[in-house]
């Protein structure tokens, strides 16, 4: 028989164990933290927005389409430089149909600058 103290140790290490994923996985972005726009690569983006019931499905084909490399994890939006027009630079989003402003604002970054630091790695 465990001693309390034990016990609850070994219920808070399991939760700890079990939350650690979802905590290294599930970052979501902070959508009050600043970022500087001086990192922009283009100041002229064209942006196309898709929505799709299956982004999955949707993402891959746009990646397949484009001869990218398919996503190794599930994802939530996707966003791709496909054209660029004159002085424009055409950036088509992929979301699902339910979506959130910060995961829009996500993707809109993406057309804008690409990648940054911090930016998970997948
Ligand atoms: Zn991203």
């Amino acid at each position: 028989m465990l001693s309390f103290e034990r016990e609850i140790f070994l219920k808070i290490s399991l939760l700890l164990a079990l939350l650690f994923p979802i905590i290294l996985y599930a970052r979501p972005d902070n959508p009050y933290e600043k970022f500087s726009a001086r990192a922009n690569l283009s100041k002229n983006v064209i942006v196309t927005w898709e929505y799709a019931d299956d982004v999955d499905k949707a993402c891959a084909e746009l990646n397949k389409k484009y001869n990218v490399n398919p996503y190794k994890v599930k994802v939530l939006a996707c966003s791709m430089r496909t054209a660029h027009f004159l002085t424009y630079d055409v950036c088509h989003i992929v979301t699902s149909t339910f979506t959130t402003m910060g995961i829009l604002g996500h993707e809109i970054r993406h057309c804008f600058q690409n990648t940054w630091p911090g930016h998970p790695k997948y």
